[in-house]
């Protein structure tokens, strides 16, 4: 087919769409746009987008039964569902959502031209360049909380909310959760955003630090860091070699054990779904986490019937002996993979790949957005939280999407002034945050301000995932 022919289905497109818009509604100004309406009215480029706002279930008891991590030997839940944070009359998942309804109807204005042109103002808080038009196709992960559904006493509350694939509760016909519905929407970019709670962060401060809480990003690193923590279990590494990495700072989420024998422990739960012992050499039958690559519905999952070769327990990716254990298989492929790579190490923060320099770039127009829109440059500081230390484990959403991953810390729900912004100010940080987004795809010059957070304006680069060994890692991720 010529180009000729393809423009002219297009126009014979647009005008249709059009004439069907002026019968069914009957506004004769309309016509004045009719000159508009022409080849150059479709966006230079269009990018999916998932704005995924954490939790919206509840610890339901019991945990076997309404819990997350369905596993499918014991066919019990291994974990309580994640209800996310909780403070006098706020809770996270009610806050999170209503600012990712804003993002969204933020980022639809990209769906028109005349919409990107309110877009366009946006955009102008933080740049003068004459932008293009571009739009953002962004599905919310969840629309509802838990608490809106009008669900009884004993109904599985979580449904809709799990990370992980679980059995319908009525008939046992296995549904997808989160991370599966994530893939199968094959987005370029996930916006994942939370509020932490100051008291269960367990970032481990050390001697002469202080617990910092509000801004940070979530981030899980690659195949390389995992597997040196591996060999420091296996005694084939030293325990400095990891200790002089920028992963250093791991999440504590087993106390009374150091950053270190978290990380390893972690490094084992990523590997062989156990958790080890202390020492890091004995794996720990009575604590498992589930083969989660496996839990979720992707192309990396091992063919049906996996099960069976675990229970067995050979030598191999479900071997609960160390020793015996060894990443093969398609999910570990992927893990060693060029794509896994470049969104999971080094990268422009100098760890933690695309994903930590995404999220830190969101940060970063949060921080400076908020601050152009609330008039810092008049004299008025509206407290903004700094951005911190990142958030290191072994975490789901950033591990089994095939997707840049944005996870986002944005504020402390204890703290008032960071409730405000997020609330109150909620329009202002969607803004920031979308603007965002459209830097990380199209990249902005930024206007210089005297301010203490400012975004590289740098675009990410998403076209090398495009043609890795001929495929686009966004979309091979799911056959649908
Ligand atoms: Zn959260």
């Amino acid at each position: 087919m010529s180009i000729f022919t393809l423009h002219f289905i297009k126009v014979e497109l647009v005008v249709f769409l059009f004439l069907a818009f002026c019968v069914s509604e009957k506004a004769g100004g309309l016509f004045a746009q009719s000159n508009e309406i022409s080849v150059e009215s479709s966006p230079d480029f269009t990018y999916k987008i998932v704005i995924d706002p954490g939790h919206g279930g509840t610890k339901q008891e019991p945990m076997e039964k309404y819990g997350d991590k369905y596993d499918i030997f014991s066919g019990k839940y291994l974990e309580h569902f994640k209800n996310g944070g909780v403070y006098k009359d706020r809770t996270e998942m009610e806050i999170t959502l209503e600012l990712a309804k804003e993002l969204k109807s933020i980022l639809d204005l990209t769906k028109t031209k005349k919409g990107f042109e309110k877009f366009k103002k946006y955009i102008q808080l933080f740049s003068d360049d004459n932008v293009s038009w571009v739009r953002f196709d962004s599905v919310l992960s969840r629309k509802e909380n838990y608490s809106d559904l009008g669900l009884r006493e004993d109904d599985d509350k979580n449904e809709k909310f799990r990370l992980y694939d679980f059995p319908d509760s009525k008939n046992g016909k296995m549904k997808r959760g989160r991370i599966s519905r994530i893939n199968s929407e094959k987005p370029y970019l996930v916006v994942s955003m939370h509020i932490n709670d100051q008291k269960n962060l367990r970032l481990d401060p050390g001697p002469g630090e202080k617990i910092e809480s509000g801004m940070a990003v979530v981030l899980a690193p690659g195949y390389k860091t995992f597997n040196l923590l591996k060999k420091i279990s296996d005694k084939k590494a030293k325990e400095n070699e990891f200790e002089k990495t920028p992963w250093k700072k791991w999440m504590i989420f087993q106390d009374g054990w150091s950053r270190t024998e978290n990380a390893v422990a972690d490094a084992w739960i990523y590997f062989n779904g156990h958790w080890p012992d202390k020492t890091g050499t004995k794996t720990d039958l009575n604590r498992f986490e589930g083969y989660r690559q496996n839990m979720v519905t992707w192309v990396y999952s091992d063919k049906p019937g996996w099960e069976e070769q675990a229970i067995l327990n050979e030598s191999g990716p479900y071997c609960k002996d160390h020793k015996r254990f060894s990443a093969t298989g398609k999910f570990w492929e992927r893990e060693k993979g060029k794509g896994e790579k470049m969104r999971r190490e080094n990268g422009p923060e100098e760890f933690g790949g695309d994903n930590h320099y995404a999220g830190m770039e969101l940060l970063r127009y949060a921080q400076y957005g908020l601050r152009k829109q609330l008039k810092y440059e008049k004299g008025l500081d509206p407290g903004i939280p700094p951005i911190t230390k990142p958030y290191i484990s072994t975490y789901s959403i950033p591990t089994y999407i095939n997707a840049i991953s944005a996870y986002l810390e944005l504020g402390d729900i204890k703290r008032n002034s960071d409730m405000f912004l997020l609330t109150r100010r909620k329009k202002e940080t969607a803004i920031s945050l979308a603007v965002g987004i459209y830097s990380l795809f199209r990249g902005l010059h930024i206007k210089k301000a005297d301010m203490p957070f400012i975004p590289k304006g740098k675009k990410l680069g998403f076209e090398k995932y495009e043609k890795i060994e001929g495929k686009n890692y966004f979309k091979e991720v799911s056959k649908e």
